[in-house]
């Protein structure tokens, strides 16, 4: 069982990364490994947050109905509410298409202390804004220099960055789209605008491939994550997670005083 972290300048194929992959895991195995990675988790933010040195970003980024919802609803379920923020990015306000395009991402990235999840993120800027030509490319061209530049300067400012794909087949989002269609209770999920985007597949593979090949970064590195199967995703996603923040070899603070002297009354 394995990620597949993109070095620098690496170019994938997706057609060439099953989506099915579940690396020999079985599915009973995967829900007691993702029930122990919850709680682990739960420990480490709460180091994180007592510690107070790093903040944690995770970027979610996926096709329509490849999972980022569900992703931070499993993973999350364990931590204190109170040290996680997820945001969420929808189409530009015209007062955010009046400013860079990073004006609206700067100030949800997490402080030091949190964790804070994108569903979406600054990434939009240049794949849907790219695929549907949005603006021309004389200006999102130039944005994955900016995007690393930012990136950067947040890890510098002691921001551990994770940016997450998660890679569901065509066949797939066909299956889960059609049950939002089945099933009442799923309507309201089900966005017609999302037909559109599925008729451009081949094109947003295209983008995504050029982002992992551009932003990439040692500092900031994607990770493309097998996502057809739900509880796969999910193990490989804490894991990661988990993985990360250890090395980060965060500690509880110093009490303040001698505690062991002091006696309550
Ligand atoms: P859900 O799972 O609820 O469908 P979602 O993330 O797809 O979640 P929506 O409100 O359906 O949320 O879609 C948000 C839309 O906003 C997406 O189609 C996305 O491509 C678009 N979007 C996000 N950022 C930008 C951007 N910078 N420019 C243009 N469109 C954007
Ligand atoms: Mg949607």
């Amino acid at each position: 069982m394995s990620v597949i972290k993109i070095k620098s300048n690496q170019r994938v194929k997706l057609a060439e990364i099953d989506p099915e992959d579940t690396g020999g895991l079985e599915k009973q195995a995967a829900k007691g490994i993702l029930a122990k990675n919850i709680e682990r988790l739960a420990e480490l933010q709460e180091v994180l947050y007592a510690e107070g040195k790093h903040a944690l970003l995770v970027v979610l980024q996926a096709m329509d109905a490849g999972g980022k919802d569900g992703t931070i609803r499993s993973i999350m379920s364990g931590v204190n509410p109170q040290g996680v923020s997820v945001t969420s990015f929808k189409a530009p306000t015209a007062e955010e298409l009046a400013h860079d395009f990073l004006w609206r991402v700067h100030k949800p990235v997490p402080p030091r202390g949190m964790i804070g999840i994108f569903n979406r993120s600054h990434y939009e800027d240049v794949l849907v804004v790219r695929v549907k030509n949005l603006v021309p490319k004389a200006i999102w061209q130039p944005r994955y220099d900016h995007i690393n530049n930012f990136e950067q300067l947040l890890v510098d400012s002691g921001v551990t960055i994770l940016k997450f794909y998660l890679h569901i087949s065509k066949e797939e989002q066909k299956k889960r789209l059609q049950s939002r269609l089945d099933q009442p209770e799923k309507h309201w999920k089900f966005n017609p605008a999302d037909l559109g985007e599925r008729e451009r597949w081949d094109d947003y593979m295209q983008a995504f491939e050029d982002v992992f090949e551009k932003c990439s970064t040692k500092t900031a590195p994607w990770y493309i994550i097998p996502a057809n199967k739900k509880w796969y995703r999910n193990v490989l996603i804490s894991e990661t997670i988990i993985k990360t923040l250890e090395s980060l070899d965060m500690k509880f603070p110093e009490p303040a005083a001698d505690l062991d002297k002091i006696v309550l009354k």
